[in-house]
C-alpha cells in the first residue's frame, strides 16, 4: 500500500480491501518512524487524521463513492487548514490556527481526502531549498546531506520518502517544479487562474499557484479534478467549464511537436541534467514525437524580472504581518511604531526581508518606472515570445532545474546563486502557463532528473496525456530512494 499509486489506493479503498482509517494509520506511522530524519511535517495530529479517515469510511459506508474518498493526503503549510496551525514556514505564524479553509483545502475535504499533517517549507515560500524554514532544513530522501529543492521542500521529501502517496504545493517560480525534480516525482503547476488562490497565504499574488505533487502524471490528474474550477473569493480565479483531467490520458503521442527552445539547451546545465534530458527527448521521438527548435529569445531576463515583480507583491502581501491582529507580536516594546518594528524584526527571516527591502524600494517613488514598471514590460514580452513559440509546437521541453540536488548549505550564503536554480521554471509564472516536472533518469550521483514539460494556456489535460505516455514507457517516476526504504 504505501507504494501503491493514487488510482491503486483508490481502487483498493471502493473494493474495502482497506479502510482509510487503517490506511491513514500506515502513513502516519511511516512518518512517525521517519520524520524526524526528514523533518518534511511541521505539524502532525493524529487524532485529526484519524477523525477525518473515520468519516471517509462513513461516507463510503453511507454509500458514497468518489476517486478520492479515504486518500490520505498532505499539505504545504500555506495553505490555511481550519483547526491546524498554519506557520508559512516562519517564526510570524508559529502559533498561527487558521479560522477556516483555504478553497483547496475545503475542496478536497468534500472530495474526501485525509489530511495527514501540514508540510515544512521555505519561509514564506522564498527559497528553492526549503532552508529558509523557521522549522528547519528538510533532507532529501535521496540523499540525507542534500536539498530536496523549494519551496514545497517538506511535500517533496513527503512524497519521495512515501510519507504521503500526494501532496499540494505552491509554485511562484518553481516551488512545484524544481523540487519535483531533485525529489524524483511528479509536480503540475497549472495554468494562472485555475486553481483558488483563496486561503493560500499570498507570496507574490499575480504569480502564485497551487498545484498537484505525486508520484505519477495520472495521479496529479486526479488531484487537479478536486482542485480546480472557479472561485468567487479569488479576484484572479478564472469562471471556466470545469474539466476531467484524465480525459486525454489515453491519447497516443503520435504527431505530437515537441518545441525545444534554444535557450534552454546552451551552457548552464550540468552534464548529468543534459544527458538524462536527451535521452527523455529521444524516447518521445521513438515512441512518435516530432522535435522542433523554437527560439523564447527574452526568457534571459526572465530571473531579473521576477525578482523585481515577485518581491514588490511580497512587499505589499507581507504589510499584513503588523503584530496588530495575529501572528507574532513582540513582547516588549514603547510604542506603536516599535511593536510594528520589533515584531517584524522578530517574525521574519533574512530571505523574507530581503525580499520586502528590495521590494518597497523598487515600488517607491522615482525607482517604479525604472524597476517595475519595466520588468512588467519584459514579462508581456516573455508571454509573447511563449505564444509564438506555440505555433511551431503543442509543448514546450527542456530540464526543469539546472542542476539535481545540491548539499545543504552549498548556496544558503549566496541568495543570486540560489535564485538561479529557478532559471528554467520562472518565464513560465510570468507568462502564466502551465507547466510540469517528470523523471526522467539520474545523474551519475544517483540524484534524480526533471524533465520540464510546459503548455500552451489551459492546455493542462494535453501535457498530463504526454507526461502519462512517457511514464507508460519508461519508469523512472517508480524509483524509490534506498535511504528511507
Ligand atoms: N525560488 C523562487 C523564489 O525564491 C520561487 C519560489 C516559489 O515558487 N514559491 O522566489
Amino acid at each position: 500500500m504505501i507504494g501503491a499509486s493514487l488510482r491503486e489506493l483508490s481502487a483498493a479503498l471502493a473494493a474495502k480491501k482497506v479502510s482509510a482509517v487503517e490506511l491513514a494509520t500506515l502513513f502516519l506511522d511511516r512518518i512517525e518512524r521517519l520524520n524526524p530524519t526528514l523533518n518534511a511535517f511541521i505539524t502532525v495530529d493524529r487524532d485529526k487524521t484519524l477523525a477525518m479517515a473515520r468519516d471517509a469510511d462513513a461516507r463510503r459506508a453511507a454509500g458514497e463513492a468518489g476517486a478520492l474518498l479515504g486518500v490520505p493526503l498532505a499539505h504545504k503549510d500555506i495553505f490555511c487548514a481550519q483547526g491546524w496551525k498554519t506557520t508559512c514556514g516562519s517564526r510570524m505564524l508559529e502559533s498561527f490556527i487558521a479560522p477556516y479553509d483555504a478553497t483547496v483545502v475545503e475542496k478536497f475535504k468534500r472530495a474526501g481526502t485525509v489530511t495527514l499533517g501540514k508540510c515544512n517549507m521555505d519561509e514564506f515560500a522564498m527559497g528553492s531549498s526549503n532552508e529558509t524554514s523557521y522549522f528547519g532544513a528538510v533532507k532529501n530522501p535521496w540523499d540525507l546531506e542534500r536539498v530536496p529543492g523549494g519551496s514545497s521542500g517538506g511535500s517533496a521529501a513527503a512524497i519521495a520518502a512515501r510519507l504521503a502517496p500526494a501532496a499540494t504545493g505552491t509554485d511562484t517560480g518553481g516551488s512545484i517544479r524544481q523540487p519535483a525534480a531533485l525529489c524524483g516525482f511528479t509536480g503540475l503547476k497549472p495554468t494562472y487562474g485555475v486553481v483558488s488562490r483563496w486561503g493560500m497565504i499570498a507570496f507574490a499574488s499575480s504569480l502564485d499557484q497551487g498545484g498537484p505533487m505525486a508520484a505519477s502524471a495520472e495521479d496529479c490528474a486526479l488531484l487537479l479534478n478536486a482542485m480546480a474550477g472557479f472561485d468567487p473569493r479569488d479576484s484572479t480565479s478564472l469562471e471556466r467549464p470545469a474539466e476531467d483531467y484524465t480525459r486525454e490520458l489515453a491519447k497516443p503521442l503520435a504527431g505530437l511537436r515537441i518545441g525545444l527552445p534554444r535557450e534552454f539547451f546552451g551552457a548552464g546545465m550540468s552534464d548529468g541534467v543534459r544527458a538524462a534530458v536527451e535521452a527523455a527527448l529521444a524516447e518521445y521521438r521513438k515512441l512518435g514525437a516530432t522535435t522542433v527548435e523554437v527560439g523564447l529569445p527574452n526568457s534571459g531576463l526572465s530571473v531579473p524580472a521576477y525578482y523585481v515583480i515577485a518581491p514588490a507583491e511580497a512587499s505589499s502581501n507581507l504589510s499584513r504581518f503588523d503584530g496588530v491582529r495575529y501572528g507574532h507580536r513582540a513582547a516588549e516594546y514603547a510604542d506603536l511604531n516599535d511593536m510594528y518594528c520589533k515584531s517584524r524584526a522578530e517574525g521574519f527571516g533574512a530571505e523574507v526581508k530581503r525580499r520586502i527591502l528590495v521590494g518597497t524600494y523598487m515600488l517607491s517613488h522615482g525607482y517604479y518606472d525604472a524597476y517595475y514598471l519595466q520588468a512588467q514590460k519584459v514579462r508581456r514580452l516573455i508571454a509573447a515570445d511563449f505564444a509564438k513559440a506555440f505555433e511551431d509546437c503543442d509543448v514546450i521541453m527542456g530540464p526543469a532545474s539546472p542542476s539535481t540536488a545540491f548539499r545543504l548549505g552549498e548556496k544558503a550564503a549566496d541568495p543570486v546563486q540560489m535564485y538561479l536554480s529557478d532559471i528554467y521554471t520562472i518565464a513560465v509564472n510570468l507568462a502564466g502557463l502551465p507547466g510540469m516536472s517528470i523523471p526522467c533518469g539520474f545523474d551519475a550521483n544517483h540524484l534524480p532528473v526533471g524533465l520540464q514539460l510546459i503548455g500552451g494556456w489551459f492546455d493542462e489535460a494535453r501535457m498530463l496525456s504526454v507526461a502519462h505516455q512517457y511514464q507508460l514507457a519508461t519508469d523512472w517516476h517508480r524509483r524509490r530512494p534506498a535511504a528511507t526504504a
